[in-house]
């Protein structure tokens, strides 16, 4: 017969707000939520007090590049770094694997490569690639949770764009199985090379119309075949209200930011500060204030990471040249810190946090287990102080590569447990997870 673990907590964010409550859990899900002082049967009992109890976060955009550029980032070490971020479910990105996830052959190549090393429950992302169409079918019944797209150079060769007509091919595919398309969006007819320490430089080569004639080229093909698709890490906040005219006009589109995008600012980059780099860039101050608003306002739907490392070479070479340095910020295990951090002085609360980065990335990948504190979901729950402030300091992070922009930077709110199905990760001493990792590889739904 299977444990029973109840937990209560007097601040316990559920969907329908946070309040005094206790869980359940048994078999991996919550059985009960029912009042704080109940008397429950139990064969192990938390009081967390005055602590909050969230949901685990879901971050539907990690880019693990395992197998093959495991050496950039892996899954035992970006499960271990989740884990300790209160992230309790990852969608790994289908591409910088080699191979990259564009076939099932592949993903069974992923999976194999999983099996066994991940701390928390990983899902997976299918490519579309020129050439693959054929494909896009048996990925989504092998339970990919959608597919990935760019729409300009990735940065990868083995991981090649759509062109405009291979979008709306794609799109008319998909929309045949009802499954979702994510999309970088940039347009490269608007970007131009970068070289050089000079952040301005490198901000000017990738301008905010370039985003715009991309999701520009998203939005008219979602409307042509009714597909569903997303907007990956948006970054130019001109690009709101056109998102929600089309959301108003019945397109079927959403869109994410992340977390470096509502917490930096191009003011605050030093030259040669490449730890920085990201595709599309970290934007000024006027633009993450905007982006704040149409997040506020429920234009955008979800804050997930782009967690996309690589080692410190490749990074933050001597030169600092942002021409050279590879794109993409390492921040999984700081997210929620990094969120909340900026959330709170506006005003915002931990129920406007989870359905940023719980509820509506889990929605998003399909994932229908995950993302709410609610009786029959697997029993991901994270105790988080939002109280207590800490300094970051690389050498305590868990990612495979300690570079982060976020390095000296006081954060607010941190991650006390994380119960992945009901089983506590991390040992509280250390803020790491113990034991052996009991992640579940995921499909869809
Ligand atoms: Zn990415």
């Amino acid at each position: 017969m299977s444990e029973t673990l109840v937990i209560r907590s007097r601040r316990m964010v559920l969907p329908s707000g946070v309040t005094e409550a206790a869980a359940a859990v048994r078999d991996h899900r919550i059985e009960l939520l029912t009042d704080y002082g109940a008397p429950i049967e139990a064969d192990r009992s938390v009081d967390l007090g005055d602590l909050p109890l969230l949901p685990g976060l879901v971050d539907s955009h990690v880019h693990v590049n395992e197998p093959g550029r495991t050496e950039w980032e892996g899954f035992a070490t970006a499960t271990r770094a989740a884990a300790a971020g209160g992230v309790t479910t990852i969608c790994d990105m289908p591409l910088n694997s080699l191979p990259p996830t564009v076939s099932v052959t592949a993903l069974a190549d992923k999976r194999a490569a999983a099996a066994g090393k991940c701390w928390v429950d990983v899902a997976f992302w299918g490519g579309a690639v020129p050439g693959n169409q054929d494909a896009l079918r048996p990925l989504h019944q092998a339970g990919v949770t959608g597919f990935k797209c760019f729409l300009i150079d990735s940065g990868v060769t083995e991981f090649p764009p759509l062109d405009s007509a291979g979008l709306r091919s794609v799109l008319g595919e998909l929309a045949a199985l009802d499954a979702l398309l994510i999309v970088h969006a940039e347009d490269a007819a608007e970007v131009k090379a970068a070289s050089g320490r000079d952040y301005g430089s490198f901000l000017a080569s990738r301008p905010p119309v370039a985003e715009r004639r991309a999701i520009e080229k998203v939005i008219g093909a979602a409307a042509a075949t009714g597909a569903r698709a997303h907007i990956v890490h948006l970054s130019a906040a001109e690009c709101v209200a056109m998102i929600a005219g089309a959301k108003a006009a019945g397109i079927r589109l959403t869109a994410e930011t992340c977390p470096h995008y509502l917490y930096f600012a191009a003011e605050q980059v030093p030259d040669g500060a490449t730890e920085f780099k990201c595709c599309p860039p970290i934007r000024d101050a006027i633009n993450r204030e905007a982006l704040w608003r149409g997040l506020e306002a429920g234009v955008i739907d979800c804050v997930v990471s782009d967690h996309s490392p690589c080692p410190p070479e490749l990074k933050v070479s001597g030169s600092g040249d942002f021409g050279a340095a590879w794109g993409g910020i390492a921040s999984l295990q700081l997210s929620l810190s990094a969120v909340w951090t900026v959330a709170r002085r506006r005003g915002r609360t931990l129920d406007d946090v989870v359905r940023w980065m719980a509820t509506a990335p889990a929605r998003l990948a399909g994932l229908t287990a995950k993302g709410a504190l609610a009786v029959g979901y697997d029993a991901d729950l994270v105790a988080f102080d939002p109280d207590q402030s800490y300094t970051v300091d690389p050498a305590r992070l868990l990612h495979r590569h300690q570079v982060t922009p976020y390095a000296g930077r006081t954060l607010t709110g941190r991650v006390r447990q994380t119960w992945l199905g009901g089983t506590a990760l991390l040992d509280p001493d250390i803020g790491a997870p113990d034991g052996e990792p009991g992640g579940r590889l995921l499909n869809r739904g």
